[in-house]
């Protein structure tokens, strides 16, 4: 193990716990407070849901053994879609947790199996060396651990229910969860994204994430449309934490996902410098939206918040363009 390592095992895990046994653990992803983990806690049985990375799995151990329990406990490792920011700790964590089995959407469960493809696939995206500091090495799923939950899929934590729905839009490999003891909605990346430190008086600012490469605008409003019609009272959201889905907040969401979609039509017949051109509309739509909503944070916070977003809508509409045709 080298120091790099020593040091990510050392610190000290930031947890929330929330209402019904749920527990927010950030998965400090790359930093603090831009990816969550949730564990599920019935009656000492564990689902976790979303891995984060490698990286991230010593802090699942320590909110775990905070609370009297082990990797032991957990029962299920479930990820929301394959994405190596909600997934890539799959593996290890399927590793450690001996009494588990991993639970993923149909279309994603070859990458778990066999994840070569899968970090070929992100590599593209963000280059070797980026991704093994932010990733490692993706440790397969043995395949007779692996659960394949389709739409309208139903498992149960220690009688606890829960449904998956089939939520394409963000990733056709994408589910989310419904807990029907919180009535709530583990939304992984389908409800979008919104950062607790842009939350305004006029509410949280929500909206779509575009990531490579397999965004559809159109199913992902369908989907936001299907999580919508369960009438959650809650949505946790992956970046980053609970948000009430108020009308409001369906709607900017909603709002933004047809924005993206006609910045990139804009450029349709203009591929020089297509990603960077993106990164400037998505940029500045994102902080007029703030600035409307009344957002008292600085507009280079704001900007340094949304960095990382940004530049994944853009690559992400960017290969959308391509598929075109
Ligand atoms: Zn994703």
């Amino acid at each position: 193990m080298n120091s790099k390592a020593q040091n990510i095992i050392e610190e000290k895990a930031t947890y929330q716990d929330l209402d019904h046994g749920i527990t927010l653990v950030d998965a400090e992803y790359g930093k603090p407070g831009a990816a969550a983990i949730y564990l599920m806690i019935e009656d000492g049985d564990v689902a976790i849901i979303e891995t984060g990375t490698n990286h991230s799995v010593p802090y699942i151990k320590q909110v775990l053994e905070a609370k009297g329990l082990s990797f032991n406990n957990v029962r299920y490792v479930i990820p929301t879609h394959v994405h190596l920011d909600h997934a890539g700790g799959a593996g290890e964590l399927m590793h450690l947790c001996k009494n588990a089995q991993l639970v993923i959407h149909p279309f994603g469960a070859a990458h778990m199996i066999d994840p070569s493809k899968l970090e070929a696939g992100t590599i593209a995206v963000y280059g070797e060396k980026k991704f093994r500091e932010l990733y490692g090495k993706i440790r397969p799923v043995d395949a007779s651990r692996v659960i394949e939950a389709a739409g309208f899929f139903k498992l149960k934590l220690n009688g606890r229910k829960l449904q998956f729905l089939d939520t394409p839009g963000h990733a056709r490999h994408h589910f989310c969860v419904y807990d029907i003891k919180s009535n709530g909605i583990f939304t992984g990346d389908t409800f979008g994204v919104s950062y607790p430190q842009l939350t305004t008086a006029h509410g949280p600012c929500v909206f779509a994430t575009t990531t490579p490469v397999q965004f559809d605008p159109g199913s992902l409003l369908q989907s936001i449309e299907c999580l919508a019609s369960r009438e959650p009272d809650i949505m946790y959201l992956t970046h980053f934490g609970p948000v009430v889905p108020t009308e409001a907040a369906i709607k900017q969401l909603k709002r933004s996902v047809r924005a993206f979609a006609n910045m990139a039509l804009e450029l349709q017949a203009e591929p020089e410098n297509r990603i960077e051109r993106l990164q400037v509309m998505i940029k500045s739509y994102l902080l007029e939206t703030l600035a409307a909503m009344g957002c008292e944070q600085s507009p280079e916070f704001q900007a340094e918040v949304i960095e990382n977003d940004v530049l994944l809508n853009a690559q992400g509409l960017d290969f959308w363009l391509g598929r075109q045709g």
